[in-house]
């Protein structure tokens, strides 16, 4: 008979006084890098502390698009290691995670903005990730309802075709890592806030929750929009991050017609067609920070209007849910990870964005390899929150829509 009351990941376990390692953050980030400690560094005495539910934040609200056309050297091949993940986590995890690798068109509107993606394009194809500049007339044969009119506003000229990106179940991946993690021995512990973090003579010793005190000599604080606030006012550490909101909406289902992710910089809209047939699209960020996840009506116009300038077939279709969630901006549009210097033992990964998703599974695999042996993996390197200090920004503007932190 089938248990309603027991989670994927089983019979919530008894909050223990101590761990190995504490990951605050039952987000992307922190389930994978559970999963990975536990599966692959044979480290199993660890607990994920959530203080809502897992998938409360970014991992439960984004639109699921996962590509790695990124721009710079350092961080393509995080991405493109994450996205050949997928289906060798679906097999590992036993769990699908419906991975459709439909292929991403960032459609052009511009000699500017196809300039830029020319060099997007070689920096990709230069670390093997495959990508293309195809012209307007190829974008409407691979998808016939785009309009491809001088009549619309922003008029497409091309796009980068990147085939082997598309969309993942963004909570298939949360409840697929958390079912793997707990199966190899971590303790997720739903509704526990932390609260304090502590630090004897320069090394993690404690966290504190509202459920108590729990010994450990690691931390990872990994908590999505909320990681800056909580650095700073559990260990004074400043992260040069702007939280932003950002809203998402999808429409009754359709039969099929868009059969790639779409996105465009000029008309700030992304969309993807999930696999119940519903058109999944987001939106920009409000223009100031806030931690309000508020949706507003302006986005609902605004994504009805150019949404139908581009696929004019859309028009008179119904939105029928409409949702916001944090980005953490870093002025550089890349993540910070960093550990285990200034304080012994205490590791760090935000600064996600909303980009976040496509590059968790990597990422928890170099996370869960940093905070196992105490050496920093060099694909992570880049990532220190050092580079700021130093002005070496990494100017990774290839997202699909180019925001500044405080736009
Ligand atoms: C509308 C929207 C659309 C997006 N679309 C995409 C997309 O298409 N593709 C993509 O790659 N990315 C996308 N993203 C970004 C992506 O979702 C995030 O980058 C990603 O979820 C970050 O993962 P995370 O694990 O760092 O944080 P989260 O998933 O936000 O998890 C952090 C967790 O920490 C918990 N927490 C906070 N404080 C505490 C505390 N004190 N104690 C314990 N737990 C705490 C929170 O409750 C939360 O569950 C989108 C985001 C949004 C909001």
């Amino acid at each position: 008979m089938l248990d309603r009351n027991k989670p994927l990941w089983g019979k919530p376990p008894r909050l223990k006084r101590s761990y190995d390692a504490v990951i605050i953050g039952g987000g992307l980030h922190g389930l994978a890098t559970a999963y990975f400690l536990a599966r692959h560094q044979g480290m199993q005495n660890i607990a994920v502390l959530e203080k809502r539910y897992i998938g409360f934040g970014g991992a439960g609200r984004n639109t699921a698009i996962v590509r790695a056309n990124q721009r710079t050297q350092e961080n393509v091949p995080l991405y493109k290691e994450a996205l050949d993940l997928w289906p060798v986590l679906t097999k590992e995890l036993d769990y699908n995670l419906m991975f459709f690798n439909c292929g991403n068109l960032n459609l052009l509107h511009s000699e500017a903005a196809v300039n830029a993606a020319r060099m997007n394009v070689a920096s990709a194809q230069f670390q093997g990730v495959e990508s293309h500049l195809i012209d307007a007339k190829t974008c409407k044969e691979m998808m016939p309802a785009l309009n491809i009119s001088e009549e619309i506003t922003f008029p497409i000229m091309g796009a980068m075709y990147h085939p082997p990106g598309g969309i993942v179940r963004h909570d298939a991946v949360v409840w697929g890592l958390a079912k793997g993690a707990a199966k190899y021995g971590c303790h997720i512990h739903q509704q526990t806030e932390v609260t304090g973090i502590n630090v004897a003579k320069g090394k993690i010793v404690s966290v504190d929750t509202q459920k108590g005190r729990i010994n450990t000599p690691r931390v990872l604080l990994t908590a999505g929009g909320y990681t800056a606030a909580l650095a700073y006012q559990m260990l004074g550490i400043k992260l040069p991050i702007s939280v932003l909101n950002i809203q998402a909406m999808v429409t009754q289902p359709l039969k099929p017609l868009l059969n790639h992710v779409i996105s465009s910089g000029a008309y700030h809209v992304y969309a993807n067609q999930t696999l119940k047939g519903e058109i999944a699209t987001g939106a920009h960020m409000d223009a100031w920070p806030n931690y309000t996840t508020q949706t507003t009506a302006y986005y609902i116009r605004h994504q009805a209007q150019a949404i139908t300038q581009m696929l004019p077939c859309l028009k008179g279709v119904k939105f029928m849910r409409h949702w916001s969630g944090l980005a953490d901006m870093t002025p550089d549009m890349a993540p910070i990870m960093d550990g285990n210097n200034a304080i012994e033992g205490f590791f760090l990964n935000c600064g996600w964005g909303y980009f976040g998703f496509k590059s968790c599974t990597a990422n928890g695999k170099y996370l869960a390899q940093f905070m196992a042996t105490g050496e920093c993996p060099d694909i992570l390197k880049p990532f220190h929150l050092g580079r700021y200090a130093k002005h070496r920004l990494m100017g990774e503007t290839a997202a699909l829509v180019t925001y500044t932190a405080d736009n």
